[in-house]
């Protein structure tokens, strides 16, 4: 069984209309990090895998439960097209899901933003096609350079802070989309947005609603986001996969129940 960090019954008005993150008799879970866990909604919130999955598929099938689903979630949000340009802000697990999110439906380009040569190194495997290492004025100057100076199509926000918000504002073009799914700390002021038709989306993933795509194109091996887990620890060490992860020494962490 596959699920999100959400349950959510499947049946409600907001769920037929994909918004299973706000379905109207959903919620969070206490905790997930246990041997077992009861899941709420159990019908509406998992999706069975077609058989018992081989062990390979593991890592990328938990992925879905989350930062996949979210990155897809900024790609969606973002309106990436075919053909267009993308720039990814935010290189952590989300940001490099995004990257692979965006690379799918065919954008032509997909610039991350990244300076750690190990995630770089993923984003290109995972479809990017430039690096920009620079942040703030010069990150956004270096973006208008590789965009005929009027920035991207699509900007996947995937960090959360006023300086990556800052960023995909300076980075999309006039009339171009930002998708959101770094939790918000602080204010976006929407006259930046205004005057330049920006359109800006986003919030928590509907992770059900982008499973059972998800999940085919990661069982008939099309993606493999489980490359994002660079670090596998025991069940019991999960304090010690926190810390890499808030150290950067790992860009996430799988732990082993
Ligand atoms: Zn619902």
């Amino acid at each position: 069984m596959v699920g999100g960090f959400l349950h959510s019954d499947g049946t409600c008005a907001l769920c037929r209309k994909g918004m299973h993150a706000s379905c109207l008799h959903g919620g969070g879970f206490d905790g997930c990090q246990a041997e077992l866990i009861r899941i709420p909604n159990a019908d509406g919130t998992l999706l069975a895998t077609p058989e018992l999955p081989p062990d390979d598929l593991i890592p990328s099938l938990l992925a879905l439960s989350d930062v996949m689903c979210t990155g897809w979630h900024a790609a969606v949000c973002a309106d990436v097209q075919p053909g267009g340009t993308v720039v990814v802000v935010g290189d952590g697990a989300v940001g490099l899901s995004g990257v692979l999110a965006a690379a799918q439906p065919g954008a032509a380009r997909v610039i991350a933003m990244s300076r750690n040569p190990a995630r770089q190194q993923l984003a290109r495997e995972f479809g990017a096609t430039e690096i920009v290492t620079e942040r703030g004025a010069e990150g956004i100057a270096r973006v208008l350079e590789l965009t005929d100076g009027i920035g991207a199509d699509s900007v996947l926000e995937c960090v959360g802070t006023e300086e990556a918000r800052q960023q995909a504002v300076g980075a999309v073009r006039a009339g171009g989309s930002i998708g959101l799914v770094g939790v918000p700390h602080g204010e976006l002021a929407v006259n930046a947005l205004f005057w330049r038709n920006v359109g800006l989306r986003g919030g928590p993933a509907p992770v059900r609603a982008y499973l059972p795509h998800l999940l085919d194109l990661v069982w008939t091996r099309q993606i493999d986001p489980g490359k994002v887990f660079d670090l596998t620890l025991p069940l019991a060490e999960v304090a010690e996969a926190y810390r890499a992860m808030d150290e950067r020494r790992a860009i996430k962490a799988l732990l082993i129940p």
